[in-house]
């Protein structure tokens, strides 16, 4: 295992996934790209219900939901969101109530050309993480917007006290300060693994896997920059987000919290804005595949792979840098695509 940065001992956990992940050479993709070398870091492939990086979150989420004597969980996501299905199968595995808020409306940055109604395709409103979810025996709420998964909340929690039936709300992609605590511990995994890195790349949503690497590297005193690509809102407002989130976490541990001035977040990859790729996202997604048969989402993983072969062959990294790619997942969210990925495919 490796060295802990702060004694973390007091957070009950759970056992979710298999640590550490691999780190791996990807020599085709580096050549490829032809700059930095590139290893990726496989959080796709840590075990439970399809894997990804809310894992690490909930090993400290449910770990406190247990402690506390919860047996229903409820969260929220997108439709597609793969937080909702790692939720499921988590709660499936410790045989937990999973209730899942899953909201149709696509966030839309304001101004662009692009559709503002939610999909409404079959492939994803019910196959990809949808299916799964089933399968993993979550029972799925489907709301059209915001306003209506907040009053779908407020029933189910009537409903479970009338059952008497304990229940703890997770926030959307598992993001508070414990769920932090799952990256911060990735940082220390990582640098363990391969303390010569440069530059970890990775997607950021609700920011709490960026917070928690961000304070991981700050407290183990690694040099290492954080590039973080938004998949959602601007890079100002995850910006943001990743500052507050390291504030809170740091006053939860009891320690100062640090400046975060290895950390970017760039909006390069953005696009539209959630739930709608771009064709560099696809061009990315062909590019993992065909060079090393890595499979990325197009929500997520995409985006941010898109972000690293812009920087990487504009000359924003420095050709004699290693980067880690932080694979977070999303597999499932490929097949909610599926009308695009049978074309796109093809390439
Ligand atoms: C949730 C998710 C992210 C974003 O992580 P945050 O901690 O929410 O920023 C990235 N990639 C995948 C595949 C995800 O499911």
């Amino acid at each position: 295992m490796p060295r802990p940065v702060v004694d973390l001992s007091c957070f009950p956990r759970v056992a979710l996934g298999h640590w550490p992940t691999p780190l791996e050479a990807c020599h085709r993709l580096t050549e490829e790209i032809g700059g930095p070398r590139i290893l990726v870091k496989r959080d796709d492939i840590n075990g439970l219900g399809v894997g990804g990086n809310k894992l690490r979150k909930l090993e400290f989420l449910l770990g406190a939901a247990v402690a506390g004597g919860a047996d229903t969980i409820i969260t929220f996501g997108g439709l597609q969101s793969n937080h909702g299905r790692q939720t499921a199968a988590a709660c499936a595995r410790l045989g937990l109530r999973c209730e899942l808020v899953l909201t149709k409306q696509v966030t839309h940055i304001a101004g662009s050309s692009a559709p503002a109604a939610p999909r409404s395709d079959e492939a994803y409103e019910r196959s990809g993480n949808v299916a799964l979810d089933l399968l993993y025996g979550a029972r799925v709420h489907v709301c059209e917007r915001d306003e209506e998964a907040i009053t779908t909340h407020r029933q189910i929690v009537a409903e479970a006290a009338k059952e008497d039936r304990r229940v703890v709300t997770l926030p959307v992609g598992g993001s508070n300060p414990l769920g932090v605590l799952g990256y911060l511990t990735a940082a220390a995994e990582l640098k363990e693994q391969n303390e010569g890195v440069d530059r970890i790349v990775l997607p950021i949503g609700s920011a709490g896997t960026a917070a928690g690497l961000a304070i991981g590297a700050a407290l183990l005193d690694w040099p290492v920059r954080i590039d973080a690509a938004s998949v959602s809102e601007s890079a100002a407002d995850a910006s943001a987000a990743v500052h507050k989130l390291v504030g809170e976490a740091a006053t939860m541990l009891g320690v100062p919290t640090p400046a975060l001035t290895r950390v970017h977040v760039t909006e390069r990859a953005l696009g539209f804005g959630y739930g709608l790729p771009s064709p560099a996202v696809w061009e990315a997604i062909r590019l993992f595949g065909r060079t090393e048969g890595i499979t990325l989402d197009p929500v997520y993983t995409g985006k941010a792979a898109a972000a690293l072969i812009d920087a990487a062959r504009s000359g924003d990294i420095a050709a004699t840098e290693t980067v880690v790619f932080l694979h977070t997942g999303g597999l499932p969210g490929l097949f909610g695509y599926a009308p695009e990925l049978i074309k796109e495919a093809e390439g």
